[in-house]
């Protein structure tokens, strides 16, 4: 009994810089009647929950994507089916122009957009620049991009592309990520030296103290959430050096789809198109600090 006691007492490290991790709340998920148990390490910020749900292939599947699952607001199918009409076009293009601003792109730029979803990004980049681009991705959503032509690569074949890469986007994943030091160890392997790695993720700075409450907290599906310092440490770890370039061209779009999204609006319309974007933006961003993450250079 005295064992068992101990054992509950022992430090919990931290999964990015293994220092004691302390208890940050408890979140009931509203797909999966479970207590998720959130920890916080007071060292590197970083927050993620410590019993993520395990059968991804309940939680990734058909519904999920279709947003009849763990994110209402995703609507993947849709964006397949109509590109063009989908709010989602910001969010590609903006990332497109900020990327452009870093790394001049051409016809022998290799850019893998790594946790691709449905492809869109990667069938937007192939069609508004010059760079060969691909994605990667598992799971249903990736199959029916495969059956469009959106060139999709399984894990299967990362490992035969290492050093390959000189762009490498992560849209919205490592919150996915219950071990985000692996995630960029392998993204740093498929960059070649000098590579960029451009990711986005919700910034955990202004809700510290309170991310089990936090709405993008939604436990089944989000794991692991960063404060910018967070990633930093996260990214020097694996082999990046970082940069923070905060207001980068292309992020007036970038946080436009999170707003239209946020708000449940999934099409272009006469009504969205017509508000002052800049300054919304400007205003979201001052709020939710979504532009402060680094980005990272592999070394
Ligand atoms: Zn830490």
């Amino acid at each position: 009994m005295s064992d068992s006691r101990s054992d509950s007492k022992a430090p919990i490290p931290c999964p990015i810089c293994s220092s004691p991790t302390e208890p940050a709340g408890v979140r009931t998920g509203k797909m999966l009647n479970v207590e998720f148990r959130f920890r916080h390490c007071p060292a590197c910020r970083y927050t993620y929950i410590e019993n993520p749900a395990t059968d991804l292939a309940a939680i990734y599947d058909e519904k999920y994507y279709r947003g009849q699952g763990a994110d209402p607001l995703l609507d993947y199918v849709n964006e397949l089916e109509h590109p063009d009409a989908t709010v989602r076009e910001y969010e590609w293009r903006g990332v497109l122009e900020t990327v452009s601003s870093l790394v001049p792109l051409n016809t022998e730029t290799q850019w893998l957009d790594f946790g691709c979803g449905n492809g869109g990004q990667v069938r937007y980049v192939r069609g508004h620049s010059p760079c060969r681009a691909v994605g990667f991705e598992e799971g249903w959503v990736a199959d029916l991009a495969r059956i469009k032509g959106i060139p999709i690569l399984k894990q299967g074949d990362l490992p035969s592309l290492k050093g390959s890469f000189d762009i490498v986007t992560a849209i919205e994943v490592v919150e996915h990520i219950p071990d985000p030091l692996d995630c960029l160890k392998q993204i740093r392997e498929l960059l070649k030296p000098g590579g960029l790695l451009f990711l986005t993720t919700g910034n955990a700075e202004p809700v510290r103290n309170k991310v089990a409450r936090w709405g993008y907290a939604t436990p089944e599906i989000h794991v692991s959430f960063f404060e910018p310092q967070t990633l930093q440490r996260a990214m020097a770890a694996t082999g990046f050096r970082t940069e923070f370039r905060n207001a980068l061209p292309g992020f007036t779009d970038i946080i436009r789809f999170k707003i239209l999204k946020n708000l449940g609006i999934k099409r272009r319309g006469i009504f969205e198109r017509i508000l002052p974007w800049s300054l919304l933006s400007r205003m979201a961003n001052s709020k939710y600090k979504v532009t402060a993450h680094p980005i990272g250079w592999a070394i």
